[in-house]
Parts: structure tokens; sequence; C-alpha cells
């Protein structure tokens, strides 16, 4: 299994960078973890668009669906010149209403809503949905191929269930929007980076990814905090493919 990192940011991009959006292979199986603002021209340096398996949305946060707005047209094109003719499969929390509402378009996806801990398999690859913590109904999800693990944390604040969920995954990608100091500040429904860190190292996972980069933290403060609690912390890096 491998994953490349499309973007890295939330909730708006810095100078170059793209929001959400990652890319999970093996065997022929591409599936695409959030759809954020920026990523859809690089997901195209990997793979056409009209060639992915599946496409999951952790939740209906503009910075994690916006991109999906064109792919629509990249699926609607494809299916006119015959290159795909199945919707393409959409997981995706049913709230707020008038956001999965905007999301049908000309039936180029097939929208369904995850049930959590119910997984879903493609090919060798299972996926499970998770709840977790946020301002809107969202999903985690972890993602095997039977012997190799990637949990993606999705946006969220602190919640027990993600030790668990994340339990010794051989790659945790997890949200680090704030440095310690907005926590005091009252920062809510994102992660510090060195939650994302405690949860790590509570969950033995074995390479803690850190993602969903503020461009208002300085990055170097993130990873610094993060060591703390899990010394070997790493920034996600965009257009990077981690193997599994
Ligand atoms: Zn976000």
């Amino acid at each position: 299994m491998r994953v490349t990192v499309l973007g890295r940011h939330g909730p708006f991009p810095t100078a170059g960078g793209a929001c959400s959006g990652y890319l999970v292979e093996a065997a022929g199986i591409h599936l695409l973890l959030d759809c954020g603002a920026g990523i859809l021209g690089r997901l195209a340096s990997y793979v056409t668009p009209e060639k992915l398996t599946g496409l999951m949305l952790s939740h209906l946060h503009s910075d994690h669906i916006s991109d999906l707005f064109v792919l629509r047209y990249a699926l609607e094109v494809a299916h006119i010149h015959d290159r795909r003719h199945d919707p393409l499969p959409l997981w995706v929390p049913p709230e707020p209403k008038e956001e999965f509402e905007r999301l049908s378009y000309r039936d180029v996806f097939s929208i369904q809503v995850p049930s959590v801990g119910r997984p879903i398999h493609f090919g060798p690859l299972t996926a499970t949905p998770f709840a977790v913590q946020h301002s809107i109904p969202t999903f985690g999800w972890r993602i095997t191929d039977g012997s190799r693990t990637l949990v993606y944390s999705a946006d969220t604040e602190y919640c027990e269930d993600l030790v668990s969920w994340a339990h010794e995954a051989d790659l945790f990608l997890c949200e680090a929007t704030f440095t310690q100091i907005r926590l005091t500040q009252g920062g809510r429904n994102h992660l510090t980076a060195e939650q994302a860190g405690q949860i790590a190292r509570a969950a033995g996972v074995k390479r803690l990814l850190l993602t969903h980069l503020s461009p208002v933290e300085n990055i170097g403060t993130v990873l610094a905090e993060a060591r703390r609690e899990f010394p070997e912390a790493q920034l996600a890096e965009e257009e990077q493919t981690y193997l599994l």
C-alpha cells in the first residue's frame, strides 16, 4: 500500500500549497481521502480522475470538498468520452443537509453514507470509517491491506476513541492544526500537535505524519511540540509518496 499526500493544509493553503487530499493505492485500487482546494491538478500526476476506485470525504467543510465540484466535470467528460461508465462511489456524512444536497451531479457519483465500524472492501484493501469529534459530523478512516494499516484522523479535537482506532497503525496521518497556545486561547474542534503526538504514542503507531497544517502557525513549532510526545513525528510533505 502507498499513500501520496496531495495537500496538507487547512483551513486554507499556503502559497503553492493545497488543502486536504490523500491518494491511497494498492494493486490497481486508487482511493482518494478528501478532495480539498488544489488537489485535483496534483492527483492527475498520479492517476487520471476517471480511474479512481472510490472517494471518501471525511466531512463537509470546504477545505475538504471544494475540488469535488471540479472533479465532477472530469468524471462527466470521462462518461461522454466512454472512458468511464460507472458512477464513482462516494462516502460522505449526511450533514449539514444543505452541503450534502449540493454533492449529487448527473449520476457521476454514487453517494453513500458510511456506517461507523462497518468495513468497505476494495480488492485487497479494507476501509473502516470511525466517528471523530469536530464541529459537524466527521469520519476518520482506518485502511488495511491485511498486513499494513493506514489511519487518517480527519479533523477532530481530542477524543479517546481515536487512540483505539489508531492502534498500532503503520502510518498515522493525524491533523495538527494548533500549537499549544491556541488551546489556551480557546481553540476548539482541532488537535494541537502535542495532542497528535500523545495520541500516536498512546496508540503505539509506528509512524506519525502531521497534517492539516495551519498557515497561521509556525510549522517548526508544530513539529517541535509533537516531538515532545512522539520524537519521530514528521510533517506530511505534499506530493510525497509514503510506502507502508
Ligand atoms: Zn479542515
